[in-house]
């Protein structure tokens, strides 16, 4: 059992077989294995976020782990909340992280569990440690403990109050509970030995003094266990049976089995830990977070350049497109950096099956169709997703005014320019082919109008002469068009790691968000829903935002249609 903590199998990316294949990697080995040896009769994993900030696409993997391996295997997991240090917590953080894990698409077992749920319970342990002698209030300050405490090099000294009588430490720990002294005045610590070649062993703190009300249990404490001391005893009171969490925890294992070895504990849980997830161009510490946040370089949690759960539905990516990401990037023990592409590669593959299309121009340039009469409106077919028959067809206004894409107009084009030029011929999607004749310009020398004939003979396909034309273009009517915002995105940060040769705020992106006003989007797109994406064509996937009103709608664009993740893949294989 003791080396079972080694990663037996790699899990590569399993794209070739994907959606059939079961997830292998060295966890699910030992559960397996656990599972067929009798040690595990159910599997109980847990989700422990500490409800200090919002969850961002690196919990996402754990969650994916712990709910996920509790589905195969037929178990349960908790959704805990590590709300051991009132300091930074908020209730507006749990409701946000059990909105996002509901949003991933999984439930927990039971109701939402809490490590503040077992402060009686850990406050006994506590109690008990000190009789039998394995605890000790220490008076020594912060700076002191870690002077003391020693280096990787040199061993810890024993604190002058290690040796204080059980009948001692029991008195002061309780007058600590009792509110008796100023915060960080005493401590309790864990009697284990400072001279471990572990650091995390040298006397660990395991109770503080925090004055400070908690969101759930109030003025009732003002001791608080540290996360070392609630963890792994939250585990044995669930009866977690194979707790996943992060390699930096790696090196608390032996404290962690330490206390529950030494504890009444009901249940004997294990800790095991992988890589977390890193992304290049994004930083996901929620210290980090938090900054960028209260500092206003984004406008919150859920700014959609934020890489935050609630960012990404907030863009309008789908959570199936977040877990297809995380699936592909396999558990294992060994740091890696992923780049973004992936994710977006993901998001496009889904959206392109499923998100309809429609109509959008982001740069509008007027077209006036000199031969078509005056005041007329057809409705002409156009097809909601080529990649999906059900989803049908719509009809879309066509008229003697449109708004075509400015860029995909120039007064000088070079040959291999296949869009609108003077004299030049294009297709208008779902419509006729267009000729422009005359450009017209403002004072300023810029082209604000194009004057053209349509060829009514081309309605919906080709010209009767079998003629092609290359250069196909989208289009809205100008009576008929919605105004709209669109914000546009880029990655929050320019450094691929940013915060590592300069302070991270310096690597923000100054062109992360631009804001286009006067899009105008063709009339079946009033009301779409909040955060569902949809395929403006040629141009890429976008979802209404929630400061959408009646009079303007407000889209984000999710992603562009260009893959840059097939291209590496292509180059590097
Ligand atoms: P941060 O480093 O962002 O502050 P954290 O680990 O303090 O994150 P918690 O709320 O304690 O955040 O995390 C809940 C769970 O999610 C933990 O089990 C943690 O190991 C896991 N987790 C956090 N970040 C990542 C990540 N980048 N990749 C995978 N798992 C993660
Ligand atoms: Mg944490």
């Amino acid at each position: 059992m003791s080396d079972s903590n080694t990663p037996t199998t790699s899990n590569a990316p399993n794209d070739s077989d994907a959606g059939k294949m079961e997830p292998r990697d060295f966890i699910r080995e030992i559960i397996r294995k656990d599972l067929a040896d009798g040690t595990t009769s159910k599997v109980v994993t847990r989700f422990p976020p500490e409800p200090n900030g919002y969850l961002h696409i690196g919990h996402a993997k754990s969650i994916f782990l712990n709910f996920g391996i509790a589905e195969e295997f037929d178990g349960a997991c908790n959704l805990r909340f590590d709300d051991t240090n009132p300091a930074k917590e908020e209730q507006e953080f749990i409701d946000a992280i059990e909105a996002d894990v509901r949003w991933m698409g999984f439930t927990w077992a039971g109701a939402p569990k809490h490590a503040s749920d077992y402060f009686d319970t850990l406050y006994t342990w506590a109690e008990n440690l000190i009789e039998n002698g394995k605890a000790y209030v220490d008076d020594l300050t912060a700076d002191e403990i870690r002077e003391y405490r020693g280096t990787l090099t040199k061993p810890g000294r024993n604190s002058p109050y290690r040796d204080r009588t059980a009948d001692e430490n029991l008195d002061l720990f309780r007058r600590m509970k009792a509110g008796e002294f100023a915060d960080g005045a005493k401590v309790l610590r864990a009697k284990i030995d400072m001279a471990s070649g572990n650091i995390n062993m040298r006397d660990p703190v395991i109770y503080r003094i925090v004055k400070k009300p908690h969101p759930r249990t109030g003025d009732t404490w003002c001791i608080y266990p540290t996360y070392d001391f609630a963890h792994g005893q939250s585990d044995a009171i669930e009866g977690v049976t194979h707790s996943l969490c992060t390699l930096e925890f790696e090196d608390h294992r032996p404290l962690y089995d330490w206390l529950v070895e030494n504890l009444p504990t009901p249940a004997r849980p294990r800790q095991y830990e992988f890589a977390k997830l890193n992304l290049s161009y994004a930083v996901l510490s929620k210290r980090r977070l938090t900054q960028l946040v209260k500092d206003g370089h984004v406008d919150g949690w859920d700014d959609p350049r934020m890489l935050t759960l609630s960012g990404l539905r907030r863009r309008g990516i789908p959570a199936v497109a977040v877990r297809d990401f995380v699936s592909r990037l396999g558990v294992t023990k060994s740091d890696s950096v992923v780049d973004p592409a992936l994710l977006d590669h993901c998001v496009r593959e889904y959206l392109n099956k499923v998100a309809e299309r429609r109509m959008a121009v982001i740069h509008p340039l007027k077209v006036v169709i000199e031969n078509y009469p005056e005041g007329e409106t057809e409705m002409l077919d156009a097809v909601n997703n080529p990649e999906d028959d059900a989803a049908g067809t719509r009809q879309v206004p066509f008229g003697r005014e449109l708004y075509i894409e400015h860029d995909d107009f120039m007064e000088d084009p070079p040959k291999k320019f296949f869009r609108l030029g003077p004299g030049r011929e294009v297709r208008l999607r779902w419509a006729y082919f267009l000729t422009c004749n005359e450009v017209i310009k403002n004072d300023a020398g810029d082209v604000i109008e194009l004057r053209c004939t349509y060829n009514p003979e081309t309605k919906g396909g080709d010209a009767p002469d079998g003629r092609k034309v290359k250069g196909v273009l989208h289009w809205v009517s100008s009576a008929h068009a919605i105004d709209a915002e669109v914000r546009l995105y880029e990655h929050l940060f320019v450094d691929p790691a940013p915060g590592k040769d300069r302070d991270f705020i310096e690597a923000l992106n100054p062109d992360s968000r631009s804001v286009l006003e006067n899009c105008k989007l063709e009339p079946s797109l009033a009301d779409w829903p909040v955060g569902e994406a949809l395929q403006f064509e040629r141009l890429g996937y976008f979802a209404p935002d929630p400061d959408s009103t009646a009079a303007k709608p407000v889209f984000n664009r999710t992603m562009t249609l260009r893959d840059t993740w097939a291209k590496i893949q292509a180059k590097t294989s």
